[in-house]
């Protein structure tokens, strides 16, 4: 029996990819990247903004296509979408033959099983149960890998529905995360992703206080790995004790992802987001005294019911001070299920988009000029592969986040390996991206 797969979403999503991919491996299937030779085909979705419910879908659409017309024998669906939409998903997508909710990941061979039987299946253990981490078959280059510390979340923003999908905030032990670590080291991993909903958070449910800085420290005291990066970090829990680890520690990469969504003190607070303008204004002042390289990735929303004009210039005006090093700028997607899907004072999505557009190119010249600065200079990068369209190999430095960031594309002499770290003089930028040769 050939199994497909297809994995939607973040990489914490990515992740439960990779755990039902070993425990399908282990059952004895044979795994396909070839929709159209799967006997069944999973898809692991997402759906928690519109946009995601909608690319899930057309996605079970479409390999429902092949259950008509080719010799698919079956779709079963895992993720946030059948999680959310529980009640409703078998009646709804009639092609769906197997779904499980979050807390069921491991019980994918029991679904396959069903479907080659004929028969429908469905499991929602409780979804703050789900035993986390585990053996996993990598889905990213061998030199990288992201690594769960937590799930869940209990920060209850207003436009959220992730809380409701994946339960109550919940850390992996310190020990089980170093050992993966150190697994993950064996497999040839360089550069070694942080994620969870709130990496900040972790610990304080374990331990009962923040204990980010301290994991940081056991992984690269228990392995060598070159590269940590941390994804996902909440303002209000960025401790003088993660400062001091990112800004001492040579191998915990001087990278923060902070979403930040706003700044006006209004917003923030219909957003439910902990700590107000001052707080995320000092954070950020620190950040930048304490690590003069760091790098900062932020996102926002724009148009949340209620966001004035005034707001709106408020976002503009913090974003042209600040200049982040990345930003991202989303509208807000109304979902039902959550307290701001019935707030009044909705914004039209047209006036939404605008302030969207409005936001990215701002950032957009901000990035020009920032890159233009890194122009003829020597950077550090991880090589990630061989451009044959370029003729040119690229990766990236410890500036850029894997999948969301630029890229570096170098001219080497010799032949360079995937994983391998090069040191690139840049020659000049184009967009997001520098380009540069390998320095003799
Ligand atoms: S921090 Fe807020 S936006 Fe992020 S997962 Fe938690 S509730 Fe959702």
């Amino acid at each position: 029996m050939k199994i497909g797969f297809v994995s939607l979403g973040c990489p914490k999503n990515q992740l439960d990819t990779e755990v039902m991919l070993h425990e399908i491996a282990t059952a004895g299937y044979e795994i396909t990247a070839e929709e159209t030779e799967a006997d069944i085909v999973i898809i692991n979705t997402c759906a928690f903004i519109e946009s995601a419910k909608k690319e899930a879908i057309d996605n079970i659409i479409d390999i429902g296509w092949l259950k008509e017309n080719r010799s698919l024998k079956g779709i079963i669906v895992t993720g946030c979408l059948s999680e959310r939409y529980r009640d409703s998903i078998f009646e709804e997508l009639p092609e769906v033959d197997a779904v499980l909710g979050v807390g069921s990941i491991h019980n994918i061979v029991d679904a396959i099983k069903a479907v080659e039987r004929g028969e429908r299946y469905s499991s929602y253990e409780p979804n703050d149960c789900v035993k986390l981490g585990g053996d996993r078959v990598l889905t990213t280059p061998d030199h990288a890998a992201y690594l769960k510390i937590a799930e869940g979340c209990d920060n209850r923003c207003t436009y959220c529905a992730i809380p409701s999908i994946r339960g109550k905030f919940r850390s992996r032990p310190i020990e089980d995360i170093v050992a993966e670590a150190k697994q993950l080291e064996g497999l040839g991993v360089k550069e070694l992703t942080l994620v969870a909903q709130d990496v900040t958070r972790y610990g304080i449910d374990l331990y009962g206080e923040y204990k980010l800085a301290e994991l940081l420290h056991a992984i690269t005291e228990a392995t060598k790995i070159p590269w940590v990066r941390i994804l996902y970090c909440y303002p209000d829990k960025i401790t003088d004790s993660l400062i001091a680890e990112m800004r001492d520690n040579d191998r915990v990469l001087k990278y923060i992802d902070l979403p930040l969504q706003h700044i006006s003190d209004k917003m923030l607070r219909r957003m439910n987001r902990h700590g107000g303008s001052e707080k995320i204004k000092e954070v950020i002042a620190k950040l930048r005294k304490e690590i003069p390289d760091i790098v900062i990735r932020t996102t926002f929303i724009v148009g949340f019911p209620g966001e004035t004009e005034e707001d709106f210039e408020e976002l503009c005006e913090f974003v042209k001070e600040t200049r982040f090093e990345h930003m991202g700028a989303f509208t807000y997607s109304r979902e039902e299920g959550t307290p701001a899907y019935d707030f009044p004072d909705q914004i039209d999505e047209q006036i939404k988009q605008d302030r969207c557009d409005i936001l990215m190119r701002l950032q957009m010249q901000i990035d020009a000029e920032r890159n233009e600065k890194l122009v003829h200079k020597t950077i550090k990068v991880l090589c990630e592969d061989y451009d044959v369209v370029s003729e040119t190999y690229y990766g990236r430095s410890y500036m850029d986040a894997p999948e969301i960031d630029g890229k570096v594309f170098f001219t080497a002499k010799k032949k360079i390996k995937p994983g391998t770290f090069v040191t690139v003089k840049t020659d000049y930028a184009e967009d997001y991206d520098l380009i540069g040769h390998a320095a003799e």
